[in-house]
């Protein structure tokens, strides 16, 4: 879990979270992106219980396709929060 401490928001990975990043170090107009912002830029937002959690749909496909999981095969209910995190998918292929 990243968590922005400029705008507040949680994200499901840190590329996620630099991808709301916007501008640049020199000259210093590093901001975050407005909501509308990163919605233009195809993030979604996930809500797990009282949290929210932004994502970009783009992403978490390639790591679908990447990481296929088993679908209506078993009877084990598949949780979906071991596809919140990004950066643990990646750290997989290592
Ligand atoms: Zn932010």
């Amino acid at each position: 879990m990243t968590k922005c401490g400029a705008c507040g928001k949680e994200f499901s990975g840190v590329t996620a979270f630099d991808a709301h990043r916007t501008g640049t170090f020199k000259p210093p107009t590093r901001r975050c992106l407005s909501t509308h912002e990163m919605l233009e830029r195809d993030f979604a937002e996930e809500t797990k219980g009282s949290r929210v959690k932004w994502y970009q749909v783009e992403r978490r496909e390639a790591l679908l396709r990447a990481y296929p999981r088993k679908t209506g095969t078993s009877d084990a209910e598949e949780d979906p929060a071991s596809l919140w995190d990004d950066d643990a998918e990646e750290s997989r292929q290592a």
